[in-house]
């Protein structure tokens, strides 16, 4: 029997009407680095976003399906692309700018990308790649910067507002069906070549609901999110499509990523809530140590991407701030579990379940698979990797225009479950403890030992600013923990004096013989600890 009720499609243009016209008063604010920042309501940013559609249209022959990529910061003209491109039928495929220039063009040419909407001062970054990228018509600039870079290359300039100018305000939505492309993000391709997911209007539409909820990060339109978290990682991890739901206001950094500028914004702008990796983290917790400020506006920080040493949480409850771990992938869109407690809990009943990944949602279901395939209790203790399954989860990776969807054994199940190559326990009450990813953890003599459980333990240590834990060959026991770490300023404890530090927590077989000091820990593209680049930079480490 069929139901009875309406059967509208889950449209982004649903979502985007109901934040201008509902929420029309709420702010997106873009770091400027001048005395003000800019400020645009979502009324004018709905405005704009059917003035871009028009024009994308008109001028530049956009159809439904078009592939158009962004090559910009987190800010207005971004959130107004995010809108526009799905809610007209094309797709919004969100680029990378950290990545290496050769798997943009690879991701670009790839996707099939007709159109680059750019901020200005990305312009030198795109403009000698622009040879290599044939599909590529047109190139839209929005904001300042050398625009003379691009003269004689073959493809037509457009500036943004002059684009917009006097176009109407008012465009036809089409009546999309909801499970068609809306978005795409590339995973950052830690291995082989980077592969596109491909967000549907529905995905996208049940995702932002999820993020809207309590128990993920529940904001209203009294809140003002500070998203550093850039627009090009996992769509900004759901939240400029999220808050034109719920009217929450957005606090966009632009290119103003460094610890100074962000305390400034925090400090002036009063978010109540920020999203970012946990380096971002790290980075801003030293800089307010050498230079206080008040960060005590936000009543929440979502941090994620990678696992969040307890330490780093402690410190920032100390300057009044509570950090919420959320785990997440690219395939996941990304929200996968968030670490509120349970109810009824002391502060100190709570910190257990603070510091795990988190919990699942309704909306996702999971599951441990252990070595020999065999299905593993929640009981937190039998350790596997994570399969997870639910309507804004990746059921295959794009296989290019004329390619079908690939499911690569390794990242699917046969019966169509994610293998998210992370592994790690679940309780009975459905929190995910992460203890590593399969391919960082280290090998020793039949045992498993957790990179995370050494570097949580290390970062712990007054004097280390950041750790790294890589797994390096040895002949003995096939591998051994190698512990890259980088000593605040005028530290002076040795390798000696960490071990020790260590062995307080860690068992004497899991401590790591090979140490080495560092200056920085090298860092992927979207911030996270990038292991390949230290395993092959630092493979012979210093023995103890
Ligand atoms: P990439 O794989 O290129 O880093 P993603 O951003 O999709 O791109 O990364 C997803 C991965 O990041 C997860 O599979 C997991 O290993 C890691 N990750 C994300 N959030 C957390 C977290 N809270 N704790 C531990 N690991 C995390």
């Amino acid at each position: 029997m069929l139901s009875t009720m309406q059967d509208v499609q889950l449209n982004i243009s649903r979502i985007l009407e109901h934040g201008r016209k509902v929420h029309g008063r709420s702010t997106v604010t873009t770091w400027t680095g001048e005395a003000e920042p800019h400020r645009r309501t979502f009324a004018e940013i709905g405005d704009r976003a059917a003035q871009l559609a028009n024009a994308l249209r008109d001028e530049l022959g956009v159809e439904p399906g078009s592939v158009l990529a962004t090559l910009m910061w987190n800010n207005a003209e971004h959130v107004e692309a995010y809108f526009a491109i799905p809610s007209m039928g094309a797709v919004l495929h969100t680029l990378n700018l950290r990545l290496p220039p050769e798997q943009l063009v690879f991701i670009v040419n790839h996707a099939a990308d007709r159109v680059v909407l750019v901020n200005g001062t990305l312009l030198p970054l795109l403009a000698p790649l622009l040879p290599q990228l044939p599909t590529v018509e047109h190139v839209v600039v929005s904001g300042a910067g050398d625009r003379s870079v691009l003269d004689g290359l073959d493809v037509r300039v457009h500036d943004y507002e002059a684009l917009l100018a006097g176009r109407s305000d008012h465009y036809d939505w089409p009546e999309l069906d909801e499970r068609q492309a809306a978005a795409m993000c590339y995973t950052s391709g830690t291995t082989g070549d980077p592969k596109g997911v491909i967000y549907s209007h529905r995905s996208i539409y049940l995702h932002s609901m999820q993020v809207n909820m309590a128990e993920s990060m529940g904001l209203t339109d009294r809140d003002t999110s500070l998203v550093v978290v850039p627009q090009f990682h996992v769509n900004a991890w759901g939240l400029p499509h999220a808050t034109f739901m719920t009217g929450i206001n957005l606090l966009m950094p632009d290119r103003f990523l460094q610890p100074a500028p962000l305390a400034e914004m925090i400090e002036r702008e009063k978010p109540t809530h920020a999203a970012a990796v946990p380096t971002i983290w790290q980075g801003l917790l030293a800089e307010v140590t050498a230079r206080p400020r008040d960060l005590t506006s936000m009543k929440q920080v979502t941090i994620g991407g990678a696992a969040c040493p307890p330490s780093l949480m402690e410190a920032y409850e100390k300057l009044g701030v509570r950090l919420c771990h959320a785990w997440g992938m690219t395939e996941t869109s990304p929200l996968g579990t968030m670490a509120h407690p349970p109810a009824g809990l002391s502060a100190e009943e709570e910190w257990p379940y603070r510091i795990t990944q988190g919990r699942f949602p309704a909306g996702v279901e999971a599951r441990l698979i252990g070595p020999g395939g065999d299905r593993l209790p929640w009981d937190g203790e039998s350790a596997g990797e994570l399969e997870v399954r639910g309507t804004w989860i990746a059921g295959a990776y794009y296989g290019g225009a004329s390619g079908e969807p690939l499911r690569p054994a390794d990242k699917f199940s046969a019966d169509g479950w994610l293998k998210t190559g992370d592994v790690g326990v679940i309780s009975a009450d459905g929190y995910l403890t992460l203890t590593d990813r399969a391919k960082d953890v280290i090998k020793s003599g039949g045992e498993w030992i957790s990179s995370v459980e050494l570097e949580n333990a290390l970062m712990a240590h007054p004097e280390v600013a950041e750790a790294a834990v890589v797994a390096v060959p040895d002949d003995k026991w096939g591998e051994r923990p190698l512990a890259t770490v980088v000593l605040k300023d005028g530290a002076t404890v040795d390798y000696t004096g960490l071990r020790t530090f260590l062995g307080q927590s860690i068992a004497k077989w899991q401590l790591p013989e090979r140490w080495t000091f560092i200056e920085a820990v090298p860092k992927t593209s979207v911030g996270k600890f990038d292991k390949k680049v230290i395993r092959r930079q630092y493979a012979d480490g210093v023995l103890d």
